[in-house]
């Protein structure tokens, strides 16, 4: 359709296609009221362009699609050889077009190129690619009882699959989300945050080019409470997968019980990353910077409490902030020596600040940072990398995501000490851990309440290995072969060999 594309050049000089509509059964449609929302490059604050946004009734169309795609022969029949080989197809479209998306991804969320290229467009062809691997190997069990009966199970889809998604990792957690879904054969609707629609758009085209039957993918842009409200509360989907805060996946978890939705929630954390006296500080101290201070800090497992032993506290802290002095160069994302980019939107940088308030009220240390940094004219939502110290497990700062680049450094006397001042939290999604004391390693990982600890590392997350949070930080599991659990039912067949009534 006219209209529902437009050329946009980048800052690097990269050219190409953008698609501005919704992507409902293979097709480009503007949405049903006319309503658009504007995407903004968080490096100037300047609009790139604006695309539709659904309507509730938009996402009612795109759910009928899902629904007569997951029952068509030319998805369900599909042989699961053949459905490989179609996300095999679209995981190497995602290499070829990578350095497109990793500029999209670049303008629209201001994380920088290199990163986009080298981490988030990595991460979403290899998770297609892996999972397109197991979508011939999602297979049931026989189970033998008495010489009179046995029983069988078969691995179902669970049918028509909502999927709302954050602006940290547009692609990346699109990604997530679509492996293991399409991998074990349902159909999806899928919404991109607001704040970071482009990247996705632009990928609904590759879906169609690696030969998805209409209506497998839907990709409906729009606001998280009309779009993703439709979603999470529509009678005829029968699951959702959320990624984002914990007040939205609650509020979720409540539309998605109007036809008892099975559900997948990844959420907030508050993760910490302990810092015994024993460990290699050089390696500790590398590790934490990059645990919270990538990405902007916008990542829900960023490890944004480091508790740190007495007898290396100062230690600690001077080379600390000695390493985001040298480390961190906030700037330009399209420069290839910037570490950090622009904050997402005017609202993530106000919360930084406002948060910037709460740590200098409650009398911790601002050993680093917490100002606005102003970049070119000054518009566009940059931060200092900041850091506070001497903070306690009673502050807001210890106990809230700030989700930015912003780290709060605590004490601890022992081991007790340091699992009880980790556990102290509503949170349970990542932990990380540094010490040489091999003993220690496993006996403080058994003990973390999360569903992540990294030893002697922090955030190098690998789509084979599940991922997911305990507590306030999520229920069910993404990524590895347990990300398939998610997406698949478990039928019992029971075959009555002998017995007569
Ligand atoms: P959010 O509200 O949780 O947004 C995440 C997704 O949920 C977006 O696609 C959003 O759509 C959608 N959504 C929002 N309200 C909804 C509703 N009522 N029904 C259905 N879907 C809805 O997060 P945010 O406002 O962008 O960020 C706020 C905070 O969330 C951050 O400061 C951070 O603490 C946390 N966060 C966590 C992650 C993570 O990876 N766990 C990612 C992002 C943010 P729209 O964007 O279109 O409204
Ligand atoms: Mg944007």
């Amino acid at each position: 359709m006219s209209g529902l594309t437009v050329q946009l050049t980048a800052p690097n000089g990269h050219t190409w296609s953008q698609p501005t509509g919704l992507f409902i059964n293979n097709q480009w449609v503007k949405s049903s009221n006319g309503e658009k929302i504007a995407s903004i490059n968080p490096s100037t604050a300047k609009e790139i362009t604006s695309v539709y946004a659904a309507s509730e009734q938009d996402v009612d169309t795109a759910v009928k699609a899902a629904r007569a795609a997951l029952n068509n022969p030319d998805w369900r029949e599909l042989p699961a050889s053949e459905r490989g080989r179609l996300m095999t197809r679209l995981s190497q479209l995602i290499d070829e077009n990578k350095k497109t998306l990793a500029t999209i991804e670049t303008i629209d969320n201001g994380k920088p190129y290199l990163v986009s290229l080298n981490d988030d467009l990595t991460e979403a062809s290899e998770t297609i690619r892996y999972y397109a691997g197991f979508a011939d190997k999602v297979f049931g069990q026989v189970i033998e009882t008495t010489p009179d009966k046995f029983g069988y199970t078969l691995r179902e889809p669970v049918g028509v699959c909502g999927q709302i998604i954050p602006w940290n990792f547009p692609l990346a957690m699109a990604a997530w989300k679509l492996g293991p879904a399409l991998a074990c054969g349902n159909t999806v609707v899928l919404k991109p945050a607001e704040q970071t629609p482009l990247s996705i758009l632009f990928l609904a085209n590759l879906i169609v080019e690696a030969g998805f039957p209409p209506g497998v993918v839907n990709i409906v842009n729009g606001h998280g409470s009309i779009a993703g409200a439709a979603l999470a509360s529509h009678m005829d989907v029968d699951k959702i997968a959320f990624t984002g805060s914990t007040a939205t996946a609650k509020h979720i978890m409540k539309m998605a019980s109007s036809n008892l939705k099975n559900i997948t929630l990844e959420t907030g954390g508050k993760s910490p990353l302990i810092v015994f006296n024993d460990a290699d500080l050089e390696q500790a101290v590398e590790w934490a910077h990059i645990g919270i201070m990538y990405n902007q800090g916008q990542i829900c497992t960023a490890t944004s409490r480091i508790l740190v032993q007495d007898e290396i506290y100062d230690k600690f802290i001077a080379a600390f902030k000695a390493q985001v002095k040298n480390v961190s160069k906030v700037g330009d994302p399209f420069e290839e020596s910037t570490f950090q980019g622009p904050q997402v939107t005017q609202a993530q940088y106000d919360r930084i600040m406002s948060y910037v308030n709460v740590g200098q009220s409650e009398k911790a240390t601002l050993a680093y940072g917490g100002k606005p940094f102003k970049v070119a004219d000054g518009k566009g939502f940059f931060v200092e990398p900041t850091v506070f110290t001497d903070v306690t497990s009673k502050m807001r700062i210890y106990q809230e995501e700030v989700f930015g680049p912003f780290v709060v450094i605590a004490r601890f006397k022992n081991e007790e000490d340091a699992i009880t001042m980790a556990n102290d939290s509503t949170y349970g999604l990542g932990s990380a851990l540094f010490t040489t004391n091999l003993t220690r390693a496993h006996r403080v990982a058994k003990r973390i309440e999360a569903g992540m600890v990294w030893v002697n590392s922090s955030n190098d997350s690998d789509w084979r290995i599940p991922f997911g949070g305990v507590k306030q930080s999520g229920i069910g599991r993404e990524l590895g072969e347990a990300g398939l659990a998610a997406y698949s039912n478990v039928k019992a067949v029971h075959v009555n060999m002998k017995s007569k009534l």
